[in-house]
């Protein structure tokens, strides 16, 4: 994967050797060298590679065709780095030292996530930032920061066009996937205008509101003619509350309009294909210029840990991307596409790190997928996240040491312990519910930190982990991604993105 990449931004750079591959694995230079016993000369070699592969990199001024952008939801970069480690290690792998494909990606900056309102931001507002050029206030979807929040009488007027919208108008085709429900707020902020990211069906307007729905303004969205694909959760929302889900007997709609959106959908879209399991998303015709709506779950889809024992099946946040490139490829006219990984976000708020870094490899085999499929010499391709999670790497836990393991264990083994006489492990969190009210920490070497249901511990007992504020990284490659440097406003991404359009 790291080595198709490799080779893949050479060959775009004209160079004959992948030299950015020399330097990936330790492990397959040196098979019988354990993780982290690299010698002096293997870092040097790796180090002067990282430069010669920048010294070769060419620098590519030109215009895209296509725009790719993922959005990793509370990605922030201890994300990205316990996720590499993780990767790596469930590979057999020296985790520490494992370049992953967004790690390949040459140009990076650094991005302030603020909202208009608040110093830590949410989805919607952040969202709001990539997708239209503007910072609004936390929780409102696509209007300006003149109207507030949940109140339908501000909204008039304050609708601000997206980057989906204009792309649309320009001619391009669109596609939609993200592992949360669709109509939650990175996705919901390419097709919505909402002062209320909670409106995602009617049943949660203010009694006698005006607005309309988030789902509604989906299946009604005038730019839904180069809308191609969309992928995710979420089909509870589109459906009335006296019909059946068809995955789950027990499950009903959440509309109390009494409209089938879903039925609406169809209408609008004869040649349309409905799709709501695995079994369904593999028989569609990836070459088909047929426009798909894909809903595999009332609610989000399933963690990544979770996918395989889904009753209908859920296909990966990766087979989705590769078969929106495949779909929207065949567009003249270019295409945008936004790719969530929606649930990084929920497994932290969980404070369970083990179903975020799942999910968060998960999203960067979709990158590598996409990055294997593109063009880069006419695709430009972001991976970014909204804003970061109080999530810690902490201690100093020895080379090697499992990333869910414990951070105070010495070179021997021997546990190193805090104050209290007890060890504790390299992940934790700055607050959440793994924090104990008006009692002693378990000790962490009593329990199996590794499992897929801990609980990291927390400093601050709060019912949900929260987001951070510090700023996130974004990584670029393709047309002229060297625009992407420095640090950045949030809301200026969509302004460079569009440039790099020539919209
Ligand atoms: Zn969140």
């Amino acid at each position: 994967m790291t080595r198709s990449l490799a080779l893949l931004l050479c060959l775009s750079a004209g160079l004959a050797a992948p030299v950015l591959a020399q330097h990936n694995a330790p492990k397959e230079a040196a098979p019988d060298k354990e993780p982290g016993e690299q010698t002096a000369a293997d870092y040097a070699a790796q180090g002067r590679a990282q430069l010669e592969a920048r010294l070769a990199m060419p620098v590519n001024q030109g215009k895209a065709k296509n725009l790719i952008i993922f959005i990793g939801d509370g990605m922030g970069v201890s994300t990205l780095t316990a996720a590499r480690i993780w990767q790596g290690q469930k590979a057999g792998q020296d985790g520490e030292s494992v370049e992953t494909a967004i790690d390949a990606m040459p140009h990076a900056a650094m991005v302030k996530t603020y909202s208009h309102d608040f110093q830590v931001s949410d989805s919607a507002a952040t969202a709001t930032a990539l997708v239209t050029g503007i910072k609004t206030r936390s929780g409102m979807l696509s209007v300006a920061p003149a109207a507030q929040r949940g109140q339908c009488d501000t909204a008039g007027g304050q609708d601000v066009p997206t980057l989906f919208e204009q792309a649309e108008s320009a001619g391009k085709v669109l596609g939609l996937i993200s592992t949360a429900r669709i109509t939650h707020a990175t996705p919901a902020s390419a097709y919505a205008h909402s002062v209320d990211r909670n409106w995602e069906t009617n049943s949660e307007l203010p009694e006698g509101a005006s607005c309309r729905d988030i789902a509604r303004q989906l299946v009604e969205w005038p730019h839904a003619k180069g809308l191609k694909l969309v992928l995710g959760g979420g089909r509870a929302a589109f459906i009335p509350r006296d019909q059946t889900d068809p995955e789950y007997a027990e499950g009903k709609g959440g509309r109390t309009d009494g409209r089938d959106l879903i039925a609406e959908w169809k209408a609008k879209h004869p040649k349309g294909q409905y799709i709501w399991n695995a079994a369904q998303f593999g028989a569609l015709d990836a070459a088909s210029d047929a426009p798909v709506l894909g809903l595999f779950e009332p609610s989000h889809m399933q963690f990544e840990a979770d996918r395989a024992s889904d009753k209908a099946g859920e296909p990966s946040l990766a087979e989705m991307t590769a078969l929106a490139i495949t779909k929207l490829g065949s567009s003249d006219t270019g295409y945008v596409l936004m790719v969530e990984g929606g649930r990084i976000d929920h497994a932290h708020h969980g404070g369970n790190a083990h179903r975020a870094l799942d999910d968060t490899v998960a999203f960067e085999a979709a990158v590598a997928k996409a990055l294997e499929m593109v063009d880069l010499a006419d695709t430009l391709v972001l991976v970014t996240a909204d804003h970061s999670h109080v999530f810690t790497i902490a201690g100093y836990p020895p080379r090697g040491t499992s990333i869910f393991g414990l951070a105070s264990v010495t070179e021997d083994g021997e546990p190193l312990n805090a104050k209290d006489d007890k060890p504790y492990t390299t992940l934790g969190y700055a607050n959440g519910p793994g924090a104990k009210v008006n009692e002693a920490r378990a000790d962490p070497s009593q329990e199996d930190t590794t499992a897929l249901n801990y609980r990291q511990q927390a400093t601050v007992p709060t019912s949900g982990e929260t987001h951070g504020g510090e700023d996130v990284v974004l990584k670029a490659a393709g047309p002229s991604a060297h625009l992407f440097t420095g640090t950045l406003e949030q809301h200026s991404i969509y302004h460079i993105a569009k440039h790099i359009l020539g919209m």
